[in-house]
């Protein structure tokens, strides 16, 4: 069933959703050459918690941190440590807060250094097909009319859209109805309707779709170890159309 919410809750997610951007803005000034991914961790947790919210996704079914830090060819899930990042890496940055029992969930996958022209190509296609998917968030408009637009948009650039993992609702919960996947044909599922609120998150790779889970239970990597780039807002449908409660300057 998808939760429907009122102007008031969707306020209070735009707060939630404010807490991990203005993180995600300290972690991005951070992401440099020799930092590792724990010290990205406490910076997101101490932000978080700063701003009286709650980093949800640490201890969410026993994942270990704050942030998801997912360096090169892992697509999600990536748990934070020793490594240090290197010039020419990328790393996808998750990251979830909870504020007085409503949700906020955001990613931003940032360069390390200079990277490859196809590494930028990977980021800037997998963030427009975000927001392909984003445009198509009106009322009346079904759900798998973003699912087909993000696809489109990344196909079209000739790169793959992992399938083992979807966007979401998001509300009282982390995880709501409706399952948003990046990929589909266009006009079935739910009509949308003003009051739903999704968090749509692409998961674009450079090779082929196939991904695989780690020993660690967690970390999602590419089945060919190529790199791959994952973006989410968590957006609010409303009478005027979309509106992105985790919308930040990017650059
Ligand atoms: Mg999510």
């Amino acid at each position: 069933m998808i939760i429907i919410k009122t102007p008031e809750e969707i306020e209070k997610m735009r707060i939630a959703n404010q807490v991990v951007v203005k993180a995600l803005l300290k972690l991005k000034e951070m992401v440099k050459p020799g930092i590792t991914t724990a010290e990205l961790d406490i910076v997101a947790e101490e932000s978080i918690r700063g701003a009286g919210a709650r980093p949800s996704f640490k201890g969410y079914r026993g994942f270990p941190a704050s942030l998801c830090a997912s360096i090169n060819e892992v697509v999600v899930h990536g748990i934070p440590g020793k490594r240090k990042l290197q010039e020419g890496d990328i790393i996808g940055l998750d990251l979830g807060a909870e504020y007085e029992g409503y949700y906020g969930d955001a990613a931003i996958t940032l360069p390390v250094g200079k990277i490859t022209p196809e590494a930028e190509r990977l980021l800037r296609v997998t963030r427009e097909a975000l927001y392909k998917g984003i445009e198509r968030m009106k009322e009346g408009n079904r759900l798998s009319d973003i699912s087909h637009a993000v696809q489109v948009h990344a196909e079209a650039a000739g790169f793959s859209v992992v399938t083992d993992f979807v966007g979401h609702g998001i509300g009282t919960a982390p995880h709501e109805d409706p399952q948003v996947p990046n990929y589909g044909p266009a006009g079935q599922g739910p009509i949308l309707k003003r009051g739903m609120v999704l968090a749509i998150e692409p998961m674009i790779n450079a090779g082929g779709h196939p991904v695989q889970v780690l020993e660690d239970e967690w970390t999602v990597v590419t089945r060919d170890r190529k790199l791959s780039a994952h973006f989410e807002h968590s957006i609010a449908i409303t009478e005027t159309g979309p509106d992105i409660l985790s919308e930040f300057a990017w650059s």
